[in-house]
């Protein structure tokens, strides 16, 4: 075996470890098998003190091994707990071989690895660890430690082109990078494995074990491999990576050189493990510890492959070492720089997908807008601008440039203007991870100019702070820590930092978000004429004459209000007066509105955990008809619910039963759609009792269900009374009840009606609007043909992961039931969470709802297009392999 390959482990059982012990140590006691790549690690539990037996792979020397046991006491001297030798290095016969072994003590603590948490302060811990090992390791020399080690990464071009060839072109500019420094990189004896495996952590003190991969190397490698230990183990790997750099570099101060190499070899030290994982494939060597690392190492390599080596170099070089304070003079004659971030008007219309805008001048720290695409993570583009563009008056002379000013005029009148605080050509926008180091590294220029060219920073904390203090936080925001989201288009949000995020939660913006006929005709009638309907104007009309055709016959009175929960209320009021009575019946679990009326049928306890025990005396609620998770299941779930409805209006009063609400599907559930002829048993039960029924299709309804456009239609029944809001106004306050005019005469009894903004001139045309665009876009289509491969592809995905029990609902109103266990439909809540926090690292909004908060709810705007569902697919499919 050449000494440049990951030499096969010993073949060493416990008994052969015990022997050993006994025979050459005298030790003697508990014996357990300890992970190791290459070596066995076999932990003693004596009567006097634990020990560690290392039986060496064959291919170490014997001075290798004695260079260990000369460092020990160096690294302890600086004060960082280690293991100390126990007696010699002994020959010793293993399966007919004769290799080395050597008793250690062993060092108590948890290594950093199993302490199941991992963040940014484990990060600095880390490079702490590795810049006091480095610094104590500084004047230490050992001709053993003189060796060719395969985890040395000045041989990672040679092993990667032994173990994995197929390697080479990935990281060949890496190898080329380190090729070009290697010549001016100090080297001296490092531990060369200090990762969160060989930190252990007791007392709140770290301390350091294995020593197997000591050698002389790079200085700067030995940092270089502990940043690489920790990507994929945060939710940042840059932030994760700096950490470690500003850590180690407190104690190790390294050359702009050094830093300059950091990031290459952090690669190179991942692709050295995938190598040495694709050689022990190949050699069928059974090691369960090092599978086990398998993955996540090659995750690990290639996320690191996947950053931007240019960016990663310039950020460590930036958080390595002090930056100087420019001195910027004013040179340059001053300029009005132009807006091009989330929030510039240049992008309305959705033209920040088709930029083509070079403004006389532009801001510093801006995130560009133009820069950025959909269908893509956050922080994946290069939005962040770290210069500025000036456009010079015609007769402006182009200064001499001082020291840390770039100005690139090869585009004059029009040049480009930075300011750098290290040496080299910086890039000129970056991807916005690590900002507030751009910023030191790249300085804003206003300087220069004489004026503020700065763009101001994003804040969504601080707004949050802000909207704590105010909007009573009862109104929950989604996410602990919110993206600050400004701008939609079509299905797309995008937040302050320019992150687009796919939206799959707004069933709210039926037409996609700002659509330009919508924004159009609400500024066309707020510049015309906006009032209540008691004047007379063509908007109300048309829009009454369009919902009432949109209902059944004989449904064709409409009311016109603010939003679902007005609906609710006034459908109510409809059923008690047109009947005299004063009881309704609805269904538990169901949200129906925040009003008093609309609040007392609500009972979902997702929503309010003490609803069940505070319904009013007139709220009768009945059971929750869920075929899926509910009292009855399976095919003949209908009639069993039906059956226990008899049951219970049998029990009771019926004549104050005035109705019942029902949603046509369960919307608050996830879209569980109900079982077979519930809805329409139901609602004969009810007008036989001499009531009315109610569908509440404020969710589900106005053609999101693709194959109908209402939800009761789903169920072959006809309500006597419609409630919508939601879609029918995009977002816009409009609710809707149409009912009979037999039902609405008998209101008139009441007393007038009025709602001061409800159809109002602008809600009307808006409402007008929309369902132009549903028809022009044909949008109730769209909802069957895009849901349809949005529900296959859901069922594909829960055929390859059992979390996923059941993908209900149907057209773009889709609900994903995340449970444990498949049998008993035991709720995956927190997995629905991790699930939701995952998907936004993937660009995707999505949220959990249903009582038990485990239903991924799916219902996005109705424009969605194909490839946005496709992307959405592949990114759950991506965190729920994860998770
Ligand atoms: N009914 C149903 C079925 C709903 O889902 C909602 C809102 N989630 C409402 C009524 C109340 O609508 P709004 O929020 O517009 O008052």
């Amino acid at each position: 075996m050449s000494d440049l390959t990951t030499a096969a482990r010993p073949d060493v059982t416990l008994d052969d470890a015990a022997r050993i012990a006994a025979g050459h140590w005298g030790l003697s006691g508990e014996m357990r098998e300890l992970g190791s790549h290459q070596d066995h690690n076999v932990r003693i539990d004596a009567p006097r003190g634990r020990f560690v037996l290392k039986i060496a792979n064959a291919g170490w020397a014997r001075s290798a091994l004695d260079a260990q046991h000369a460092a020990l006491p160096v690294i302890a001297a600086a004060g960082i707990p280690g293991p100390t030798p126990v007696g010699g290095i002994e020959q010793v016969t293993v399966a007919g071989q004769r290799v080395h072994a050597h008793v250690l003590t062993y060092v108590e603590g948890t290594p950093l690895l199993d302490r199941g948490i991992f963040g940014v302060d484990e990060c600095r811990l880390l490079g702490n660890t590795a810049g006091r090992v480095v610094a104590a390791l500084a004047d230490f020399a050992h001709p053993g430690a003189e060796r060719h080690s395969p985890w040395d990464l000045r041989n990672a071009a040679g092993v990667i082109d032994q173990l994995a060839p197929g390697l080479r072109a990935e990281v060949a500019t890496h190898l080329d990078r380190i090729g070009e420094l290697a010549a001016r990189l100090p080297t001296q004896v490092i531990h060369g494995d200090l990762t969160d495996d060989n930190v252990v952590l007791a007392d709140g003190a770290a301390g350091v074990i294995d020593f197997g991969d000591l050698c002389v190397s790079w200085r700067c490698a030995e940092l270089a491999v502990t940043a690489a230990s920790v990507i994929g183990k945060t939710g940042d790997d840059v932030g994760a990576v700096l950490a470690v750099v500003e850590a180690f570099t407190a104690h190790v101060p390294l050359t702009d050189i050094e830093l300059t190499a950091v990031w290459p070899l952090v690669v190179l030290r991942g692709a050295v493990l995938v190598a040495s994982y694709t050689e022990m494939e190949a050699d069928g060597a059974e090691n369960a510890y090092a599978q086990q690392r398998d993955d996540a190492d090659r995750r690990a390599y290639q996320a690191s492959a996947a950053l931007d080596a240019e960016e990663m170099s310039w950020l460590i070089r930036g958080a390595g070492q002090p930056l100087p304070t420019l001195d910027l003079p004013r040179l340059l004659p001053g300029a009005r720089p132009v807006a091009l971030d989330v929030t510039s008007e240049l992008w309305d219309d959705g033209a920040w997908l088709n930029s083509g805008v070079r403004p006389d001048a532009t801001r510093y720290g801006e995130y560009r807008l133009d820069r950025a695409r959909p269908l893509t993570a956050p922080g994946h583009h290069k939005v962040f601008t770290l210069g500025v563009w000036i456009t010079l008056p015609e007769d402006a002379a182009l200064p001499e440039t001082p020291p840390g000013v770039i100005v690139d005029a090869s585009g004059a009148p029009r040049i480009w203007v930075q300011a750098c605080a290290l040496p080299g050509t910086p890039p000129r926008t970056v991807t916005a991870h690590a900002e507030h180091l751009w910023r030191r590294i790249c300085p804003d220029p206003s300087p220069l100019l004489g004026v503020d060219v700065a763009a101001p920073e994003p804040d969504p904390a601080g707004l949050l702070a802000r909207r704590g203090a105010h909007f009573a936080a009862v109104q929950e925001h989604y996410y602990d820590a919110p993206p600050q989201i400004e701008r939609g288009w079509r299905e797309f949000l995008v937040d302050s930092r320019a992150n687009v995020y796919l939206d799959l939660v707004n069933n709210v913006a039926t037409t996609g978000h700002a659509h330009p006929h919508l924004s159009r005709a609400a500024s066309r009638q707020w510049r015309l004429l906006n009032t209540n309907s008691r004047f007379h104007y063509e908007q109300v009309v048309t829009l009454c004459e369009r919902l009432a055709g949109l209902a059944p016959d004989g449904l064709d009175q409409v009311f016109l209000v603010n939003s679902g929960s007005e609906a609710v209320d006034l459908a109510m009021r409809l059923a008690l007066t047109a009947t005299g009575r004063t009881r309704m019946l609805a269904a538990r679990e169901a949200y129906h509105g925040n009003t008093i009326g609309s609040d007392a049928v609500t009972s979902s306890i997702g929503d309010n955990p003490h609803a069940l025990e505070t319904r009013p005396a007139w709220v009768e609620l009945i059971d929750a008809p869920n075929r899926i998770r509910g009292t009855h299941r399976g095919p003949d779930a209908g009639r069993a619910y039906l059956a226990d409805l008899d049951a219970q209006l049998g029990r009771i009063d019926t004549t104050e039963i005035a109705g019942v609400i029902l949603e046509p599907l369960f919307g608050n559930g996830g879209g569980v759609l109900l079982p077979e002829g519930y809805l329409a048993g139901v609602f004969d039960r009810v007008r036989a009792l001499g009531g009315v029924c109610i569908s509440d299709e404020v969710q589900v309804g106005y053609g999101r269900l693709g194959h109908h456009f209402w939800g009761f239609e789903q169920q072959g029944a006809v309500p006597d009374i419609i409630t919508i809001a939601k879609a029918m106004g995009n977002g816009q306050p409009l609710g809707a009840v149409i009912t009979t005019r037999a039902i609405a005469d008998a209101f008139a009894a009441e007393g007038s009606f009025f709602s001061s903004a409800g159809g109002s001139p602008v809600s009307a045309a808006v409402g007008n609007a929309v369902l132009d665009v549903m028809a022009d876009e044909r949008l109730q289509e769209n909802a069957r043909i895009v849901g349809t491969r949005l529900k296959d592809g859901l069922d594909a995905l829960a055929v390859r992961h059992p979390a996923i029990g059941a993908v209900h609902g149907m057209g773009l109103y889709l609900g994903v039931e995340l449970v444990t266990d498949r049998e008993t439909f035991a709720p995956a809540t927190e997995l629905a969470h991790a699930v939701c926090e995952a998907m936004r690292e993937e660009g995707c909004i999505v949220q959990p709802t249903g009582d038990l908060h485990n239903v991924l709810k799916i219902k996005p705007p109705m424009v969605i297009s194909a490839e946005s569902v496709d992307y959405a697919l592949a990114a759950l499919g991506r965190v729920l392999s994860r998770l």
